[in-house]
């Protein structure tokens, strides 16, 4: 049996944990409950427990022998700002605050690692378990690095696990190079000269103008980025307006770009400033843009990808891996611990969702059928790595 039996007996008291942070989701650099409940299960377990990086970061810590090699497994902690639709009674009790995207699972499954490699300690080196406020959107991982993460705790290379619905359970998947999306947004402020909708050849209409900038930036992945390469422009609003008889004088659009290469990303950014202002200018207005950068992409290490496949294809079997998934435009801020170390970012199989649905989706929980695999693989990557000469 590739799951490793230890793990097994631990199941319900996991299960148990992981419905206790759903049911009680905290937003990024809030996470007091959950870090509080992390510290106080790695202390239990026997590992060294350091609290205050990145304000709600927990680094619990575990060594054998006197090898300097060193691992570190990170998950993050922090919910949604959304409101929960399930009714199963670990429901969220935050209003407006929720576990949709598997933390929790991701949470107690490094925690279910810890336990087990704190009690058989098969290994010689030390394990760092990282436990990150903030991903969604607070850049927790950012934060942790600036504040040292890798001088306090030196790790050889770094690797963490996302759940993914729509991969089956006992399913992982992995490849080299980017897996997740560079996640920049933008602002673009039409400013034209509105008055009254009978008369619009005494002013200049931003929603005619704002309808060709809509159209015309679908023309920058499809016309000016290499079809080969990936990007993605997509709107999150459109605003403007009043009432039905007034021309506005502003219209605001908002939306994300994602790209996995540098050149493309600034591509992306020139283009969407050349495409709003030249639109403008051509009806006789003005657009300004204001363009900020997120998370970088997520590149995984060539060989921390390859091994931790290894590792993976040990504990699901090797058919159940993918070595080279196709990668996503989602985001990740795992992306600044592998700037800073070699590691990879793994997906865990979630199994087809509650009726189909998503991560981010306000019915989505995260499958507690998963939790032996990732418990598991956690604990072989760290033993495999720290594998005794
Ligand atoms: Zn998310
Ligand atoms: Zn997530």
């Amino acid at each position: 049996m590739p799951i490793i039996p230890e793990v097994l007996d631990h199941l319900d008291e996991l299960s148990e944990i992981r419905r206790d942070i759903h049911a009680h989701p905290e937003l990024g650099f809030t996470e007091v409950r959950t870090g509080d409940l992390v510290a106080q299960k790695l202390a239990e377990y026997g590992c060294e427990v350091h609290r205050g990086l990145a304000a709600t970061g927990v680094v619990g810590t575990i060594r054998r022998g006197n090898s300097l090699r060193a691992i570190g497994l990170r998950a993050d902690m922090d919910c949604l700002p959304m409101q929960e639709l399930n009714e199963f009674p670990h429901r969220s009790r935050h209003d407006g605050q929720m576990h949709a995207c598997g933390h929790d699972g991701h949470t107690t499954m490094l925690l279910g690692a810890a336990r087990y490699l704190a009690a058989t300690r098969n290994f010689e080196g030390t394990v760092h378990f990282i436990f990150q406020p903030g991903e969604e959107g607070y850049g927790g991982g950012r934060v942790m690095v600036e504040e040292g993460l890798f001088d306090k705790f030196p790790c050889d290379a770094v690797f963490a696990m996302h759940n993914k619905p729509g991969i089956p359970i006992g399913h992982m998947a992995t490849k080299a190079g980017p897996m997740l999306a560079a996640t920049d947004r933008f602002d673009i402020r039409v400013r034209a000269r509105g008055g009254h909708a009978a008369y619009p050849h005494l002013g200049t209409d931003p929603f005619v103008i704002g309808a060709h900038i809509v159209l015309a930036l679908q023309t920058i992945p499809s016309r000016n980025v290499d079809p080969v390469e990936a990007a993605l422009i997509s709107l999150g609003f459109i605003r403007g307006g009043s009432a039905y008889n007034v021309i506005p004088d502003e219209l605001h659009i908002g939306g994300t770009v994602r790209t996995f290469r540098a050149q493309v990303q600034d591509l992306v950014e020139r283009r969407i400033g050349e495409v709003a202002k030249g639109a403008a200018a051509l009806h006789g207005a003005t657009a300004d843009l204001e363009y900020r950068r997120g998370y970088p992409p997520t590149i995984n290490h060539a060989a921390e990808a390859a091994f931790a496949a290894g590792v993976a294809a040990e504990i699901c079997g090797e058919a159940q891996v993918e070595r080279n998934v196709a990668p996503s435009l989602g985001g990740e801020d795992f992306s600044y611990m592998l700037q800073a170390r070699p590691g990879a970012m793994v997906w865990l199989g979630n199994g087809p969702g509650e009726g189909g649905c998503h991560l981010h989706n306000s019915r989505y929980d995260f499958n507690d059928s998963a939790i032996p695999v990732g418990v598991s693989f956690f604990a072989r990557l760290a033993e495999r790595f720290l594998a005794a000469e």
